[in-house]
This record gives C-alpha cells, sequence and structure tokens, in this order.
C-alpha cells in the first residue's frame, strides 16, 4: 500500500501541498485530477522523494519513503537508500524522458543491469517480453528519435516494468501527445490495469478515469477535495469545485 498522510510541500512563500492524506491499495489504481498548478505533480515527485516533503510522511508496503525514523523524528536516508527505494517506484514522465542514445531495448535493460544487477541475458529477455507487451516486439533495435511520440512512451512504460515497480507513477503520461497517438498509450496502460499492478496516474483524461479508476482524487489548493469511485467523484461530485472542475473539462 502507498500510505501519504499529512503531507505539505512548499517552494518558498509557496504553499503547494497543504495537508495531502491519501491511501492506495496494492493492486489498485488511483487517477489524481486537479487544475493546472493544484500539486499534481509535486505529489507524485514526493512519493518518489524527488522532492523533500515539509511535513508529514510518505510509506511504501510499510517503508519511509526518503527518511527513516528514530525516536519521534525522521532523519533523511543516505543517497544510496534513496536509489535503492526508487528502483522499486515506477514513474513515467510527460515527455518520456528515454536516453536519446540508447535503443528501445537498451532503454529498458539499462536499469535491470546496473540496479539490480541482473545478468544481460535475462534482462535482455525479460525486455523483449515487455516490448511485445506494449506492442513494439520489432522496434527493440530502433533509437527514440525512430519513434512516434506514442511508440516512445510506451516504451518509457515498459522500461517503468522492467524495475518490477511496488508501484507505478503516472504524471500525464499523454499530454505531450499528438491526440492521434493517444489511445495507442491508454490502451496499453488500460491492459496493464488487468495485471494488478498498483497504479497512481496524474491525468486530464476523464473518460479513461472513468474506466480504469478504482479511486479518482480530485486534488485543489494543496488539499485531497473529493475521493471516492469514479461513480461518484466524477457523476455525482459532492464539492462544488469538484463540479466546477468537471464542467470545464468534460
Ligand atoms: P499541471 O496540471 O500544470 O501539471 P500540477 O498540479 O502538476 O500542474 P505542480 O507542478 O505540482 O502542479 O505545481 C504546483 C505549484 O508549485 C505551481 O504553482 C508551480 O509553479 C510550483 N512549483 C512546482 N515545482 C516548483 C519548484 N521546484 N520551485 C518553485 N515552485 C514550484
Ligand atoms: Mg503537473
Amino acid at each position: 500500500m502507498v500510505d501519504v498522510r499529512g503531507v505539505h510541500k512548499g517552494f518558498g512563500p509557496l504553499k503547494v501541498l497543504r495537508g495531502v492524506d491519501l491511501q492506495v491499495r496494492t493492486g489498485e489504481v488511483t487517477v489524481i485530477l486537479g487544475p493546472s498548478g493544484s500539486g499534481k505533480s509535486t505529489l507524485l515527485r514526493a512519493i518518489n522523494h524527488l522532492e523533500k516533503v515539509n511535513r508529514g510522511w510518505i510509506s511504501i508496503d510499510g517503508e519511509l519513503i526518503g527518511y527513516r525514523r528514530s525516536g519521534d523524528k525522521l532523519y533523511e536516508l543516505r543517497e544510496k537508500d534513496i536509489l535503492r527505494q526508487r528502483t522499486h517506484i515506477g514513474f513515467v514522465f510527460q515527455n518520456f524522458n528515454l536516453f536519446p542514445h540508447l535503443t528501445a531495448l537498451e532503454n529498458i535493460v539499462e536499469a535491470p543491469i546496473s540496479a539490480l544487477r541482473r545478468p544481460r541475458k535475462a534482462a535482455v529477455v525479460a525486455a523483449e517480453r515487455l516490448l511485445e507487451r506494449v506492442g513494439l516486439a520489432d522496434k527493440a533495435g530502433a533509437y527514440p528519435r525512430q519513434l512516434s511520440g506514442g511508440q516512445q512512451q510506451r516504451v518509457a512504460i515498459a522500461r517503468a516494468l522492467a524495475l518490477e515497480p511496488k508501484v507505478l507513477l503516472f504524471d500525464e503520461p499523454t499530454s505531450a501527445l499528438d491526440p492521434e497517438l493517444v489511445g495507442e498509450v491508454l490502451d496499453v496502460i488500460k491492459d496493464l490495469t488487468r495485471t494488478g499492478t498498483t497504479m497512481i496516474i496524474v491525468t486530464h483524461e476523464v473518460s479513461f478515469a472513468r474506466e480504469v479508476a478504482d479511486t479518482v482524487v480530485f486534488l485543489d489548493g494543496g488539499v485531497v477535495v473529493e475521493q471516492g469511485p469514479p461513480a461518484s467523484v466524477l457523476d455525482a461530485p459532492q464539492h462544488e469545485r469538484t463540479r466546477a472542475f468537471l464542467s470545464k473539462v468534460l
């Protein structure tokens, strides 16, 4: 389970997260919606300890992220322990972030070999299987520049899966894509939801949220305004702010 408790995060005077609580059960899919600037990316980055929180804490399967507890104090972990924790947290970015000088296959095997010390042969076999799963079995040798945005994003998803993450975080995985390429990436993510991968997905694709989410979270002003199954949050929102947001994006 991903457990986010009372998380505050500010940048100087700007308070971005103001006490976020969020629990994502293992195997479940949570979709986070919210206006631009509401702190969605900051929250995902905090889960990965790419942002240090100012207050509160985050744990995954009972393990504190970024810190260790001693008495009632939290101490930041050493870089190497933070990196070890990150290998269990997959992150798929808006802009794919593939290594441009590596082929699709090399992008996928890099971390399993260097971070998990997998033998190269086993990593390659696993990567080939993952490429097949995202519909790119024939693109193993292609470089990112030779792939469409949708194909690059599917490689990025395969790369994240190669670490067998405890949770997979997606930050607007389709918003940098041409409209005709959005569907192929959403289909791959949808397919993953059937395999019981724990996922937290930030997206503006409301109809996709309705289809795949176990829980929809509406974040606004740095707090969770409303959360619940799609049928309640999307179709019968209780809060005026949720209604106002949905009336703009639907
Ligand atoms: P969007 O939908 O546009 O991606 P978001 O909900 O992901 O928005 P965040 O990226 O989390 O929003 O940003 C929340 C606020 O925090 C914004 O006002 C942003 O400018 C600010 N912010 C984010 N990162 C930093 C930073 N490193 N330094 C200063 N301000 C930041
Ligand atoms: Mg964002």
